[in-house]
Order: structure tokens, then C-alpha cells, then sequence
């Protein structure tokens, strides 16, 4: 085991929003850092071309921020070990795919393909077992028939998760690995790949995954509850409640408060202990925990700093009145038409919002929706006018007819601010939620249905 200074890192792949799932690895390996007098290190693995963005890098970093873990070493601020993006570091990759290559250890796969374009892959054992050192559980080990050969080397020359991942751990010099359970699948591959090479690997410790909090507590996923960490922020959750709300998941306080703050968590939390059950991200307890911060941290006038911070500063109310100005008689007025933008609850009748229409047609649009508007860059009302016009397009459906289920699941009514606008002003994930709420209201679509229309979207 090594006796270097502790340095532990997320690696998150910037290709969506910001999932609780990764501010709750982020908190265990900053914890875990801070302490052992470490250091914690934020890594943009970023070697997946077609499905990286920098938009998703940026609010990866920016809900992280406002969340209050802060990184000794990362993207934004540089470091002694950068560059701290994968795809920068392609160069070390290849080299040391060419090296095993040399060496016999690797080899060439042309694949399907007879053009000379080929696939570095690594060779794997035919037969024996190997053990997988983690130190949260005893005795996994895996029969190496069961594990492919891994390309280390797409045929584009862009390395893959388990090549980039290995080197870029060994070259910033990790000393622990704390990330999901889900990847003790890859860990044959990465510790063939750490003795291949020569290098010594880090010790490994696999968190159980966050659950839903239903009965078979099934992997946490959007369609059970929010997991953007941008929708809890739009909705009005403190940071530092939602920060103690994925502490209390790891760590369950011997004095029975549940409330407590980042250090007591840090000097307290012992990673060695944590449950391997999987904890329930359950936002009822969640939204209880924030209320109590709201109550016992804030003073009237702080609270209403707090409002003037989230929503009720001077740019969203601009933007408000000039949504709401059109439909006007009072100053009075304003209050029920702008309501959708301050509050996280809006009606969400399934007769209103199928207005006459087959309900599992509507579902089916607020669905496809949902959809094109997560696949938008940025989050404009030019870009969510052209995403839903070319939807409505393809459905053959006229974009009026189409948008009505639209305004009535964002705030309650069909007469109400002007659509595009209103999504930008409640914000993408918001936004996006909205809409799987009204879509489960009408019933929902049936999981094979989605499989078929997610099919053709990925087939686009
Ligand atoms: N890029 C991987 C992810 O998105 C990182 C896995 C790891 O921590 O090794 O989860």
C-alpha cells in the first residue's frame, strides 16, 4: 500500500446535467482527502468525442461550486499534475498503447473492417482467476474466461475509459479510487492494465449506489426522481442542506442529530464504515431537512435575502414582467401569472393538460419533448422554439396544437406566459421536470413504448 500523500479524484464524463450521484462521490472523496491532510482532484474524462459537451463540463463544475466542494487541483484552476481534461491527454495514451503493442502485450484488431483502420486491444489471460482488492468488501475475484479482451485504442485513435482512466490515475498520482459500485465490472481490466505497465495500482473503494425509494430500490434514475443537481438548485433547495442531506446517505451520526455541517462530516466520517446496502436519496426527507434549514439558520431578513438570491433579484423579475406584461390589466395580475416561476409545485390535472387529446398521445409528446430539449446546447428561446417546431414537424402535429399540453404542464394553464420564454426563465432542468411530471400524471408511456422511441432517436 502506498504511504504518498493521499490524493483522491472524481472523473466525471461531462454528458448531461449534473447528477447528485456525482456530488455524492465528490463529498466522499473530498472527505476522505481532507481527512488524511489530502488532496482532491476534479478530472473531466472527457475521451467520449460524440457525447462530451463542454456546456455539461461547465455545469458539472458550477453546481459542484455552488454546492461548497471545493478541488486542490482541476480544469479551472490548473494544477501541478494538469492537464486535468482527458482528451488532452490522448498523446500519453497512445503512447502507451504503442508500447504494450510492441511489447506483445497488446495487439491489433482490424475488426469487421479490412481498410487498415484498426483497434489496440489488450491481451487477457485465457484461464485462472483474478482477486479484486476493495476496501469495502472481502474475498470479489473474477474468472478471467469471462472478461474480453479491452480495446485500449479505438480504431479513431482516441483511447478508451479503461486505458485513459489507468494512465491518467497513475500519471496524477491517485492513491485512492472512490467512485460507484458499478464499475467493479472494469476492475479486472484496470489491474491487468496497472501490472502490464508496471505500475503500482491505487487502493479501491467501491460506493454503493444511490436508490430510488421505491420496492425494489432500483438504481436512482430521472424517472423515479429529479437527478439534476440544477433542478434541486432551481427549485429552492440551500446548498448546504442538500450537501448534509448526501452526507446523512454515507454516514449515520452516533448522537442521532441528522443536521450537521461539512466539517463535523469530514472529521467524523470514517469511509471504511460506510453501508454497503446503498442508500435511499429520499427527497421527502430531503425537502424536511431544508425546511429546517430554512427555520433554524435564517432570521425573516435573511430568508428574504435568500428569495432575492434564488429568484427574486432584479434580472428574473425583469425577465418575469416582460413574460407576464402581455397579459396584464394590474400590477395585481402579475402575481398568478408569474407564480410557475417561484414556486416548484404547479397543477398538474391530467384532464387539463390532455384537453380533449388521446392522454397516452400527450404523454408521448411531453416525452419526445423532454427529450429534444435535453439534447439542446444552449438553453435558448430561439433554440427551444426551433427543437420544438422541428419536433412537431416530424410528428406532423401543428406546433400550436403541440405546445398546448406544454404550457399546461409548466404552469397549470393554457393561457399563461409565453412558452419559450418560460421555459429559459425556469431553466432547462426545471423546465424538463415539468414535463416528466405532467407525463406520469397522464399516465405515463409504457417502458416499451420509450424503448421504441428512444430507439428511433438514437437512430436519428
Ligand atoms: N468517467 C467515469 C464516470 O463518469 C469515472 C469512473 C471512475 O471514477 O473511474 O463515472
Amino acid at each position: 500500500m502506498s504511504t504518498s500523500p493521499v490524493r483522491t479524484r472524481i472523473a466525471p464524463s461531462p454528458t448531461g446535467d449534473p447528477h447528485v450521484g456525482t456530488a455524492y462521490q465528490a463529498l466522499l472523496n473530498h472527505a476522505y482527502a481532507k481527512k488524511h491532510g489530502g488532496a482532491f482532484i476534479l478530472r473531466i474524462e472527457d475521451t467520449d468525442q460524440a457525447r462530451s459537451t463542454r456546456a455539461s463540463e461547465v455545469a458539472i463544475l458550477g453546481s459542484l461550486r455552488w454546492l461548497g466542494l471545493g478541488w486542490d487541483e482541476g480544469p479551472d484552476i490548473g494544477g501541478p499534475f494538469a492537464p486535468y481534461r482527458q482528451s488532452e491527454r490522448v498523446e500519453a495514451c497512445r503512447e502507451v498503447a504503442e508500447r504494450l503493442l510492441s511489447e506483445g502485450k497488446a495487439y491489433r484488431d482490424f475488426g469487421e473492417d479490412g481498410g487498415g483502420a484498426y483497434a489496440i486491444r489488450l491481451h487477457t489471460p485465457d484461464t485462472g482467476r483474478i482477486a479484486l482488492p476493495d476496501q469495502l468488501r472481502q474475498g470479489l475475484s473474477k474468472d478471467w474466461e469471462s472478461v474480453d479482451d479491452p480495446v485500449l485504442l479505438k480504431s479513431d485513435g482516441f483511447p478508451t475509459y479503461h486505458l485513459a482512466n489507468v494512465v491518467d490515475d497513475h500519471l496524477m498520482e491517485i492513491t485512492d479510487v472512490i467512485r460507484g459500485e458499478e464499475w467493479i465490472a472494469s476492475l479486472p481490466k484496470h489491474l491487468l492494465l496497472y501490472e502490464t505497465l508496471g505500475w503500482e495500482p491505487p487502493s479501491f473503494w467501491h460506493v454503493p449506489l444511490l436508490r430510488n425509494k421505491d420496492k425494489n430500490r432500483t438504481k436512482l434514475s430521472k424517472r423515479k426522481s429529479p437527478t439534476s443537481i440544477d433542478f434541486y438548485r432551481q427549485a429552492g433547495f440551500l446548498p448546504e442542506a442538500l450537501l448534509n442531506f448526501l452526507g446523512m446517505l454515507a454516514w449515520t451520526r452516533a448522537e442521532g442529530e441528522e443536521k450537521f455541517t461539512l466539517d463535523a462530516f469530514v472529521e467524523h466520517f470514517e469511509l471504511g464504515s460506510l453501508s454497503l446496502a446503498g442508500a435511499v436519496f429520499d427527497t421527502e426527507k430531503l425537502a424536511w431537512l431544508n425546511g429546517r434549514y430554512l427555520r433554524e439558520d435564517y432570521g425573516p431578513a435573511e430568508l428574504a435575502g435568500l428569495l432575492r438570491n434564488w429568484r427574486f433579484d432584479d434580472d428574473t423579475l425583469t425577465a418575469a414582467a416582460g413574460l407576464a406584461q402581455p397579459r396584464m390589466r394590474t400590477l395585481g395580475d402579475f402575481g398568478p401569472l408569474a407564480s410557475p416561476f417561484f414556486t416548484d409545485e404547479t397543477p398538474c390535472d391530467p384532464e387539463a393538460l390532455a384537453g380533449g387529446l388521446e392522454r397516452s398521445e400527450v404523454a408521448e409528446w411531453l416525452l419526445l419533448a423532454e427529450w429534444a430539449l435535453e439534447d439542446i446546447p444552449e438553453f435558448t428561446a430561439d433554440a427551444v422554439h426551433q427543437a420544438l417546431r422541428a419536433l412537431s414537424e416530424s410528428l406532423e402535429v401543428k406546433l400550436r396544437k403541440f405546445t398546448r399540453p406544454l404550457y399546461v404542464a409548466l404552469s397549470g394553464s393554457a393561457s399563461s406566459t409565453p412558452l419559450f420564454g418560460s421555459m429559459v426563465l425556469l431553466g432547462s432542468a426545471m423546465t424538463r421536470m415539468r414535463l416528466r411530471r405532467a407525463r406520469v400524471a397522464l399516465g405515463g408511456v409504457p417502458r416499451r413504448r420509450e424503448k421504441e422511441l428512444a430507439a428511433r432517436r438514437t437512430g436519428r
